[in-house]
């Protein structure tokens, strides 16, 4: 079966300018990301701030324009589209973001900001459009009579719904879900999250789940792929990241996360120094300047995907040795 979303390739290179004269360096935002988002799934991606996450969701929209890569969406190539062919893709794909705020505009009532989309789209006549806000507002928990209230009136978790009915009015397929709880108490977390799952039942969306807390994509993503440097260093079906998570730096991560039992505890793993900057990555492999098993090789060579059973790959010369990469396994 076709994915819904299949990205191949991925790369961003930014210019910025930095350092004391203002010298301008080339910043390695995402390279060589390869997934694919099927139907009626959620893929998480998780990384540390900076990672590329973030960018790699914002490419896909158009919302930065990517260096090199193909993303095919229900058979289209998004990066080759042009001006209206890319306002009917934001139709099919939207976007929620960590502040609901910047999606409303503050002094406009949030059911007029709702309808929004529907207005700019032109679908349906004004009244249409206001029956459509009430619904939505109901969709995602929220009382009629806020339509005529300010985005100010409500607290962090109402606006995010809101923000959730604004990106749900044109029935897209797909959603792009940066860091959307991550301004939330855990709470609240939990009460979006659950709400996008059952929208996800309802509607068979599909969304790409970008965040740093790995606890939070486990509640709701069916793989996940770890973004460490604008590089994808591993991906696997969420129980089986859990269970056997294979690249160093994301078993530094799981052993970061509080255990659900005491029985299931990992040793905490430290990691030296900070991350490396994106405008002046190591060469070889991304993580070499941090890993706890780090080779000569590693140094020197990047390390290619290698897919080691059906659906989980990683990026890691540790596993490209056969008789090696069964002690680690075992
Ligand atoms: Fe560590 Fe080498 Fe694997 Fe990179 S390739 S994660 S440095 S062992
Ligand atoms: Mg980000």
């Amino acid at each position: 079966e076709q994915p819904l979303l299949q990205v191949e390739q991925l790369t961003k290179y930014f210019t910025a300018k930095s350092g004391p004269f203002w010298r301008k360096n080339q910043v390695k935002a995402v390279q060589d990301v390869s997934f694919s988002i099927h139907e009626g799934e959620t893929y998480g991606l998780v990384g540390e701030s900076g990672s590329g996450k973030s960018t790699t969701g914002r490419t896909l929209l158009r919302l930065t324009e990517p260096t090199s890569g193909r993303a095919c969406f229900q058979n289209q190539d998004i990066f080759t589209l042009r001006g209206r062919e890319i306002q009917a893709l934001r139709r099919e794909m939207q976007m929620i973001f960590q502040d609901p705020l910047s999606s409303l505009d503050p002094n406009k009532r949030v059911g007029y900001s709702i309808a929004e989309p529907l207005a700019i789209h032109g679908q349906g006549s004004r009244h249409e459009r206001h029956e459509r806000v009430l619904e939505l507002l109901s969709r995602v928990g929220l009382a009629a009579r806020h339509a005529d209230r300010f985005p100010h009136e409500f607290s962090g978790g109402q606006r995010q719904r809101i923000g959730i009915a604004k990106a749900l009015a044109l029935q897209p397929k797909l959603m792009i879900c940066d860091e959307p709880v991550s301004a939330l108490d855990v709470s609240i977390q939990s009460q979006i999250l659950n709400l996008l799952i059952e929208l996800q039942a309802e509607y068979g969306l599909s969304y790409l789940f970008v965040s740093h807390d790995l606890s939070v994509v486990r509640h709701i993503a069916d793989r996940i792929g770890v973004m460490y440097l604008g590089h994808l260093v591993e991906q696997a079906p969420t129980d089986e990241l859990f269970a056997r998570p294979l690249h160093p730096y994301t078993q530094f991560l799981l052993s970061a996360i509080p255990a659900p039992h005491p029985k299931l505890k990992r040793e905490r793993i430290l990691l030296q120094g900070d991350i490396p900057s994106p405008a002046n990555p190591p060469s070889g492999c991304v993580f070499y300047t941090r890993c706890p098993y780090v080779m000569d090789v590693c140094k020197q060579i990047k390390p290619a995907a290698m897919e080691l059973s059906q659906e989980h790959s990683v990026q890691c010369h540790l596993y490209h040795d056969e008789l090696r990469a069964e002690t680690i396994l075992n």
